[in-house]
């Protein structure tokens, strides 16, 4: 499914310091644009590719030092790679941009597992959060029978067939539209070699966002099923593979932190009802 030459892809990489709402590229002459694939982080096996770990970035130091360490989106477009050429260059992208990227990346992951979960109600307040991180940026269309903000339109006799073969049209419109979106200046050209007198296609791959959504679409396309790390507080996506179904966290850390918290909740949730019993005894 991989186009093997895509490989060929190369994006720049230097050291990045947060400013306020910015993060800025450190210039130090000894520390000039490093070049390499991103898609040596795709398609591993057993390994979290690329995109998967964009989306699950918190806090501003863990987006530093994504940015540290696989180079800026490409916010600013096609004009970064011009930059890169140049050492002495400053280049910034902003913290909020590159939060709703990864929000957005997010969204449209849990959009997917629902649909393939055909989880009805996830699906729908994904695609609500979906048009609620795009407010005012993209327009993320949600039929009038599904959507609780559209008086008009909304049909709360329509029953859990019907809303689902909604859910499903315009879930998977808004995946595919996004995606598309991201794609559009992804492209192959054609080259000759003259050492080896042969044709070559190239891949262009302009931005370090775009070849992120190349490799979320490339793993659509192969039918790689995503799902969501299972302890509450990791928002890691891992792959879920034919023969390991019943997985449900994206390793055993989380499967013991996870079993705590639910013990705990299970304690707590035993002693209240014996203290309601012990208390209406009373009585
Ligand atoms: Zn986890």
């Amino acid at each position: 499914m991989i186009p093997d030459n895509i490989r060929d892809s190369q994006w720049g990489k230097k050291p990045v310091r947060i400013e306020g709402d910015r993060l800025r590229s450190i210039f130090d002459p000894w520390h000039p644009w490093q070049f390499y694939s991103p898609f040596e982080f795709f398609g591993r096996d057993r390994e979290e590719s690329l995109y998967m770990r964009f989306a699950a970035l918190e806090s501003n130091e863990d987006i530093r030092s994504f940015v540290n360490d696989f180079g800026f989106l490409g916010l600013q477009g096609i004009s970064l790679r011009k930059i890169m050429i140049e050492n002495d260059a400053e280049v910034e992208e902003s913290l909020t941009e590159i939060k709703f990227q990864i929000s957005r990346m997010h969204i449209l992951l849990g959009l997917q597992q629902a649909l393939t979960e055909k989880n009805l109600l996830k699906a729908k307040r994904s695609l609500l959060s979906l048009r609620s991180a795009c407010k005012g940026r993209r327009r993320i269309f949600i039929s009038g029978i599904i959507d609780p903000d559209n008086s008009h339109g909304y049909d709360d006799t329509i029953d859990a067939e019907g809303e689902w073969e909604v859910v499903k049209l315009d879930g998977y419109h808004a995946i595919v539209q996004e995606i598309s979106h991201e794609l559009q200046d992804v492209h192959q050209t054609l080259m000759y070699d003259f050492s080896t007198e042969c044709y070559k296609g190239q891949w262009i791959v302009p931005t370090l966002l775009s070849a992120m959504y190349t490799m979320f679409s490339l793993d659509l396309q192969g039918g790689k099923i995503l799902r969501k790390c299972q302890n509450t507080t990791c928002l890691k996506y891992f792959e879920v593979y034919a023969n390991d179904t019943r997985k449900i966290y994206h390793d055993p850390s989380c499967a013991a932190l996870q079993a705590q918290r639910n013990y705990r909740q299970k304690t707590k949730k035993k002693k209240e009802e014996a203290s309601q019993t012990s208390s209406a005894g009373e009585d």
